[in-house]
């Protein structure tokens, strides 16, 4: 198994610091890939990166939710989205995204397609090539 980072991910980056196997790569370009990814191949599901997301956007991948239903406020990230999104990430740089949507209490969203998402980073997309191109955002 492995852990995935959902589209709940507004790259706080602060996951990438405890993981022990450096699995988890930050999206580049991040119009196309937003988010952060896990490596399933490589996480060894210890969970180290699940209490330091701010967002609670990582899960074990049998529970990432498909009946997801939003506090309201927070932001769903990926491509094909267009709202804009300003932050500041674990390093206080600012984070700005276009490719978002902020959710309504109480809408619901299914985020197990991201579990594909994830897969396909490392598979068919930059993968570990990415941290080449790391601004640090
Ligand atoms: Fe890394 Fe552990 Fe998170 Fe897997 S569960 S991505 S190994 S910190």
């Amino acid at each position: 198994m492995t852990h995935v980072i959902t589209s709940l991910c507004v790259r706080d980056r602060g996951c990438i610091e405890v993981c022990p196997v450096e699995c988890i790569v930050p999206g580049q370009p991040a119009e196309g890939w937003s988010m952060m990814y896990i490596d399933p191949d490589t996480c060894i599901d210890c969970g180290a990166c699940v209490p330091e997301c701010p967002f609670a956007a990582i899960f074990p991948e049998d529970e990432v939710p498909a009946v997801y239903t939003a506090k309201g406020g927070e932001y769903i990230n990926k491509a094909g989205l267009t709202g804009h999104y300003e932050g500041t990430n674990h390093h206080n740089k600012a984070v700005v995204l276009e490719t978002t949507r902020q959710l309504a209490a109480g809408e619901v969203v299914d985020l197990t397609p991201d579990i594909k998402v994830n897969n396909d980073f490392f598979k068919s997309g930059p993968g570990y090539a990415a941290k080449d191109n790391d601004q640090g955002t």
